[in-house]
């Protein structure tokens, strides 16, 4: 436990990140500790997975093991197949955001690529959507849902099917790289349970290039796509998901590739 004021930077419940300067810590739990905040002018709890960097305050030196320096124990680390090195505490830094992104922006393309089309992909990031109902599925808000990871990036969680759960953003901010068993209730994970299995379904559509080739219609609207953009697909050159109605449009469909991953 270090008896040193510390500066970090700390993320909030809601995502927003201050600066703050912290005295006199004490433990609080295995993931937190209590501190005086210069900030608040307060003692404050710190959640230590929303403490983004912290440095000593006299000499400026970056501290790497935050649960070493609290005096808490090591965090499990519940995933082995983590993307990027973690560090000795089990989780990556803020260094590694731009990695994380790329990362992230990767497994989305991975993830949508499957639907060939983006209007197939568009259709079935509805579906997605419509096994939580449209709603928040920790508030049951119905704005700004976004997949939210549900084993988090950080330990080892990717962007598949099975680990995608539809969140409001401010819930996927409080969320961020907590577990899901800190996230929510026993009742909530077994609800998961199911819907994520679910989702695991959905998402194992094979493109079935011969039924396509038959009938592109029947097949777009087979696949929930909506009627209006499909005939704008198939019989709309100007329309930018356009790719025709016959065989010899097949070429097109290979452009349309890089686009479904929205
Ligand atoms: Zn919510």
């Amino acid at each position: 436990m270090t008896e040193q004021d510390l500066i970090i930077q700390y993320k909030d419940g809601e995502g927003k990140i201050t600066e703050r300067r912290i005295s006199d810590i004490q433990p609080e739990h295995s993931r937190a500790i209590e501190a005086f905040c210069h900030l608040r002018n307060a003692r404050r709890s710190f959640y230590v997975p929303r403490i983004l960097t912290a440095a000593y305050a006299d000499s400026g030196e970056v501290i790497a093991d935050l649960y070493a320096c609290f005096g808490l124990p090591e965090p499990e680390q519940k995933k082995q197949s983590a993307i990027f090195e973690p560090d000795a505490t089990g989780r990556i830094r803020g260094h590694s955001a731009e990695a994380y992104k790329g990362q992230r922006n990767r497994e989305k393309r991975a993830l949508f690529r499957r639907f060939l089309l983006r209007a197939i992909a568009r259709a079935y990031k509805e579906k997605f959507f419509a096994l939580f109902d449209g709603k928040c599925f920790k508030c049951a808000s119905t704005r700004e849902l976004v997949m939210d990871h549900h084993v988090p990036m950080i330990k080892g969680g990717h962007l598949v099917p099975g680990n995608l759960v539809s969140l409001c953003s401010i819930c996927n901010n409080s969320k961020l790289d907590l577990d899901p068993e800190d996230f929510y209730t026993p009742e909530e994970l077994e609800r998961l349970k199911l819907l994520l299995e679910q989702e695991r379904q959905l998402f194992e559509l094979q493109f079935d290039r011969e039924r396509w080739e038959n009938d592109r219609e029947a097949y777009l609207l087979d696949l929930g796509v909506q009627p209006d953009l499909v005939h704008e697909i198939l019989y709309n050159p100007e329309h930018i998901d356009y790719v025709g109605f016959s065989r010899s449009s097949h070429a097109t469909i290979h452009v349309s590739l890089n686009l479904s991953g929205e």
